[in-house]
């Protein structure tokens, strides 16, 4: 739950992965860093809150040189903190560098107490650390080296972007979990998680990193190392589903063509007579479109968001608590009134918020409300980089689907199955993981059960 950015080689670094990181604030709204070298003088400025909070005019032109990385966070390891943002920069017996990592290392608490056994000292909680110790214990002779054996040593997810004077280097794990990709402008090589920060400075996207691949960026070009076993590829379904940005190419694909096959795949065999389909937006809106366009019930907005919201809401005393909902969405009271109406989301977690806006769409009169999915029942927590709530927190894991239905009290509930989001992926080899929704881990995580797991959808 993070989005990393870096350039090589370009006269306003800084600026530039400023605006990259506002691209991909989306990632995480927590904190914000940037770590660039000018010569061998590192400077960094990270900070809690949003990119627009936390770099100033006067800030970024403290950030002196042509390369730089950049992160904005929401943690899935370590707490929210200021100790914990990134990137982490350190010095160590080969000299300075700095690291930005999106992912989330399913071994990190055996290396990490291996590491302490041993002398390390951590400045942090969080699970990226554990690279920077391992890079700097190794002998080996050149920075790619010592990253290949420390990424040899991790299990779990990883796209990350590493810099030294001299160095930009990007990797991503051998089952390309997380996205990551590279563009370029002009003579500049630019690293970024997903395209829609190439857009927004001009950049041209090239290709997306290779799984398993390690590419590294100097004065010489690029060069890429394929040093880790071939495994299959799992990229993150739920990517596409929720988090990504619907305008980014991701694992082939551009998101949102891939959320409007989910909302066609929900209409197929759906037989529910209704007058409009009305997304929750943002996320439910792409599958809402490819919903109506299959069924050919017009689409409408019936419900608007509030996008001012911030994550620092204070929840009000329970007294006026049912406001809460209204706070991010509100109805559109003509437009529902005495409908039936198809209601879209992109995932239910907890199926609190699905059961207040459902509330508020009947106190605005709507008449019948059939409530669409447009993602499998979310029945696992997730262990490799994506915040969901513990099992128990997960209404499906222990709910049959009218269970919810009834606590959600729709009229009719239907989620997307497993085979028919296989089915919009439009054939080929499926190379994703879905095991929020299977429980079909595939990489081990030893002592998972006791890793912390924070709240990420606080909207449901
Ligand atoms: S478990 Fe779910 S959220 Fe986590 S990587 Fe797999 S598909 Fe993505």
């Amino acid at each position: 739950m993070c989005g990393i950015f870096g350039i090589y080689n370009h006269k306003d670094a800084a600026n530039i992965t400023y605006l990259g990181l506002y691209a991909l604030q989306h990632r995480g709204q927590e904190s914000a860093g940037i770590a660039c070298f000018d010569e061998n003088t590192v400077h960094l400025h990270k900070q809690m809150g949003l990119v627009s909070d936390v770099f100033t005019a006067d800030v970024l032109k403290t950030l002196q040189g042509t390369n730089a990385i950049g992160h904005v966070r929401y943690s899935t390891a370590g707490s929210s903190d200021l100790k914990n943002s990134q990137p982490i920069v350190v010095e160590y017996l080969k000299g300075h560098l700095a690291l930005a990592h999106n992912g989330n290392l399913t071994n990190a608490r055996i290396i990490r107490d291996d590491l302490r056994d041993s002398g390390s000292i951590f400045q942090t909680t969080t699970d990226t650390e554990v690279i920077v110790h391992l890079i700097a214990r190794s002998k080996e002779r050149n920075t790619a080296d010592r990253l290949t054996g420390a990424l040899n040593t991790i299990e779990g997810s990883y796209s990350l972007v590493l810099l030294t004077p001299n160095e930009l280097i990007a990797a991503r794990d051998p089952y390309g979990i997380r996205p990551l990709c590279l563009g370029r402008l002009k003579d500049s090589h630019i690293i970024s998680s997903e395209s829609c920060a190439f857009d927004l400075i001009e950049a041209e996207f090239l290709r997306e990193i290779e799984p398993g691949e390690i590419l590294v960026i100097n004065e010489k070009g690029t060069h890429s190392l394929f040093p880790f076993k071939k495994v299959p590829r799992k990229h993150c379904i739920f990517e596409y589903i929720y988090f990504a940005r619907p305008d980014s190419f991701m694992f082939g694909r551009t998101v949102y063509t891939i959320r409007k096959a989910f909302g066609r795949g929900l209409a197929k065999g759906d037989t529910v007579e209704a007058d409009m389909v009305i997304p929750i937006p943002d996320s439910g809106i792409g599958a809402a479109i490819g919903y109506s366009q299959a069924s050919g019930i017009p689409f409408e907005l019936g419900l608007i968001r509030n996008h001012y919201v911030g994550r620092t809401f204070i929840e009000p005393e329970p007294s006026i608590r049912h406001f809460g909902v209204k706070l991010k969405h509100n109805a559109i009271h003509d437009l529902v009134k005495g409908k039936k109406l198809v209601v879209i989301d992109d995932s239910i977690v907890r199926a609190t918020t699905s059961r207040k806006i459902i509330s508020m769409l009947r106190y605005y009169g709507a008449r019948e409300i059939h409530f669409r999915v447009s993602s499998p029942p979310t029945k696992y927590p997730c262990f490799y980089g994506i915040d969901t709530p513990s099992r128990k927190q997960l209404i499906a894991s222990s709910h049959t689907v009218e269970d919810i239905k009834t606590y959600m009290q729709c009229d009719s509930l239907r989620y997307l199955t497993v085979e028919e989001m296989k089915d919009a992926l439009d054939g080929g080899d499926y190379t994703f993981c879905d095991a929020c929704f299977t429980g079909d881990y595939f990489i081990p995580f030893p002592r998972a059960m006791d890793m912390e797991q924070m709240e990420l959808f606080s909207r449901q």
